[in-house]
C-alpha cells in the first residue's frame, strides 16, 4: 500500500519506506554510472546495462541536466550511437517502482515515438500521446500526476514535422470525434505569422504551426494548471519546447 492512492499508482511499497538497492543492484548501478559518465551518457545512459533510473538519481538531477539528457540522447539516435538497452532488465528494475525524470506531450505519429528518438529506456519519462500534441483536462491531470505526486522535474510538450493533425487543422478536416480535437489547433493555425502560402500543401507552414502549436500548449498548460504553474514558478519543474524533424531525426528544444 502507497501513503496516498494518488501515490498507489506509481508503486506496490508505502511511500514513506525507504527504498535501497540491493547489493547486486548497487554493484551494478555503481558500474554502469561510473561507464555512463566515462562514456558521456549523463543519468538516462544508466540503464544502458540493464538498471533503471532510481530514486537517488532522479531527485539529483536538475530540470536543465534532464533536458541536457535528452539532447545527448536525441543526438545518440541521429548519429546511429544508441544506448543498447536491455528492456528486460530495465523492467526488473523498474517493476516495484518507477522515478522518472520527465513527462512528454507528443503527437501519436507512429515516427515520432518520444523514448526511442531521444534514446531513453523504461522508467526514464511518462508520456502521453495525442494527435497533435494538445492539452486537455486529462492530459494536465496525468501531467499534475507525473510532476507533484511523482516527482518528475521536466515537461516537455514535443511536436514534430510533417504532422498529419496540424495539416488537418489547416484543412480544417471534420471527422467524427477528430473534428473536436482538430479544433484545439486551430488556435496555433490562426496565430502563425506565415507570408508564403498558407496551406496544408506548404510543409514550410505546416511546420510553422507545428511549432506555434507547442508553444500554445506550453502557455495553456500554464494557464489552466495551477498545480503546473506553481511548481514551475517554484523552481521545481521546467516547461520546455520541442520539434521533432522526421526527416534528419533532430529534436529541437526552442523553449
Ligand atoms: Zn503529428
Amino acid at each position: 500500500m502507497c501513503a496516498t492512492s494518488a501515490q498507489s499508482l506509481l508503486c506496490d511499497k508505502p511511500a514513506s519506506e525507504p527504498r535501497h538497492l540491493d547489493r547486486r543492484a548497487f554493484l551494478k548501478t555503481s558500474a554502469a554510472t561510473s561507464a555512463a559518465a566515462f562514456f558521456g551518457f549523463g543519468f538516462f545512459g544508466t540503464v544502458a546495462y540493464g538498471a533503471a533510473l532510481t530514486q537517488a538519481q532522479r531527485d539529483a538531477m536538475t530540470p536543465d541536466q534532464i533536458i541536457a539528457d535528452m539532447k545527448k540522447g536525441n543526438k545518440r539516435f541521429r548519429t546511429g550511437a544508441e544506448t543498447p538497452h536491455n528492456y528486460l532488465a530495465q523492467q526488473r528494475a523498474s517493476a516495484k517502482g518507477q522515478y522518472p525524470a520527465a513527462v512528454i506531450l507528443s503527437c501519436i505519429d507512429s515516427r515520432a515515438p518520444a523514448e526511442t528518438i531521444m534514446d531513453l529506456g523504461i522508467g526514464d519519462v511518462f508520456n502521453a500521446r495525442v494527435a497533435g500534441n494538445v492539452a486537455n483536462d486529462d492530459i494536465l491531470g496525468s501531467m499534475e500526476f507525473a510532476c507533484k505526486v511523482a516527482g518528475a522535474k521536466v515537461v516537455l510538450v514535443m511536436g514534430h514535422t510533417s504532422c498529419g493533425a496540424i495539416k488537418g487543422a489547416i484543412d480544417k478536416v471534420q471527422l467524427g470525434n477528430l473534428t473536436g480535437l482538430l479544433l484545439k489547433i486551430q488556435p496555433a493555425v490562426d496565430a502563425t505569422s506565415y507570408a508564403g502560402e498558407r496551406s496544408a500543401k506548404n510543409y514550410d507552414f505546416v511546420d510553422a504551426v507545428a511549432r506555434k502549436n507547442v508553444e500554445l500548449t506550453i502557455g495553456e498548460i500554464r494557464d489552466r494548471s495551477a498545480v503546473l504553474a506553481e511548481l514551475e514558478s517554484g523552481g521545481a519543474i521546467k516547461m520546455a519546447g520541442a520539434m521533432y524533424n522526421v526527416k534528419t531525426a533532430a529534436v529541437d528544444f526552442f523553449i
